[in-house]
């Protein structure tokens, strides 16, 4: 146990714990927090609904499902932590199954009777996991095609069966297409989960049969690096101005393509150091030219994995400035040290607009996945933005 976490000393019938010199907390998804976090230690933590504090608008619409009855029979989970989104899955296949529900909490698995741990240990038979397959690391038709095969059989000791596709935006094609009929009308009792944490990746026909649900939120969910929030800060900073006109928004796309060619020469310098052709000189041509080219994979492989980062720290900025205009709650709000370029751009567009903004930055992050070119991808993207 850690040291400083709360003792619990004594458990009234209707949940409400005492803990050691504090007083009674009254809530029991406060407290199955307090307990799980002072029973857990980091590696492998087990989870109720209530140890997910930072997901809880998420985490409500669920459980209010539950409470009614009225699940959907396929969720795609979306957010930014796919292992945040599988303990979701497995909470929700927990409490689904579990043989003590909650405590007295309304719609939360106990997290500790035998269904609740065979669920956290992936050992449950009517639990099913699907995953990218190692070496393609695509889930393929046959997998699909098992899973298919595994839902259609009656439940052997749950309420019910429960399959959670991993990192759904591997589907290949062809094992989308065999997912289809199933994903449309799953057997009774029976529920699919899909998790991506790339859902801008996944055919419309498998988004439009599936209920989404998204775990992205709260600043907590999400971490950005001091420099992307200071790139984020000077973004900012030239959007106090009065409304930028078609020079002013050509500029703030310069600084962003400035602060990409930056992040490409460090990286360019970072994995040359590493590269083996600083090391040995004397080597075969042949071998030579091998290390070359995997030296500029590698660089290229590096810089758009950070210039998706950088870009999806802008869209969350975005984010900020679209709950602003639709009034929420500040605790949801990303960077609140940027709440000054938040204001200034919320008060000169519509929540519509807002919107449109979140998009713009998915799709251009979509058209930089293909081979466009680069430059031209930014620009008729960003350019786009309303600020
Ligand atoms: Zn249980």
């Amino acid at each position: 146990m850690r040291r400083g976490a709360p003792q619990v000393e004594a458990v009234a019938a209707d949940g409400r714990l005492t803990l050691g010199g504090s007083a009674t907390i009254p809530t029991v998804g406060h407290l199955t927090f307090a307990l799980a976090k002072a029973r857990a230690p980091q590696s492998n933590p087990r989870m109720a609904f209530a140890d997910f504090p930072a997901q809880q608008q998420a985490v409500t619409l669920l459980q209010r499902s539950l409470a009614r009855g009225r699940l959907a029979h396929a969720y795609l989970f979306t957010g930014d932590d796919l292992d945040e989104l599988e303990g979701m899955a497995r909470t929700l296949a927990k409490t689904l199954n579990c043989q003590s529900p909650g405590l007295g909490a309304a719609s939360d698995s106990c997290d500790r009777c035998l269904t609740c741990q065979k669920i956290e240990h992936l050992n449950h038979s009517d639990v099913q996991w699907i995953r990218p397959e190692m070496k393609s690391r695509q889930i393929s038709v046959d997998q699909i095609r098992e899973l298919i095969h595994a839902v259609n059989l009656k439940p052997t000791e749950a309420q019910w069966k429960v399959v959670v596709v991993v990192a759904a935006d591997r589907l290949n094609t062809q094992a989308a297409n065999a997912f289809l009929k199933t994903l449309e009308e799953p057997p009774s009792r029976s529920i699919l989960i899909l998790l991506t944490a790339e859902p801008q990746q996944l055919l419309e026909t498998i988004l439009s049969r599936c209920l989404r649900l998204n775990f992205a939120g709260g600043g907590a969910g999400k971490k950005f690096t001091p420099e992307q929030v200071q790139w984020l800060r000077e973004f900012g900073l030239q959007l106090t101005e009065p409304k930028p006109s078609l020079l002013g928004r050509y500029r703030v796309l310069g600084q962003l393509l400035a602060r990409l060619a930056e992040l490409k020469d460090t990286i360019k310098e970072t994995l040359t150091e590493r590269s083996p052709l600083q090391r040995y000189t004397d080597v075969d041509p042949k071998l030579a030219e091998k290390w070359e080219e995997e030296l500029d994979a590698a660089i290229e492989a590096e810089y758009r994995r950070q210039r998706a980062e950088l870009l999806l720290a802008l869209q969350w900025w975005l984010r900020d400035v679209w709950l602003q205009k639709l009034g929420a709650d500040a605790e949801l709000v990303a960077f609140p040290e940027l709440a000054y370029a938040v204001e200034a751009v919320s008060a000169r567009i519509t929540n519509a607009e807002a919107l449109d903004n979140l998009r713009v930055v998915e799709q251009t992050q979509r058209l930089l996945r293909t081979n466009v070119q680069e430059a031209l991808a930014l620009e008729v993207g960003l350019l786009k933005l309303r600020l």
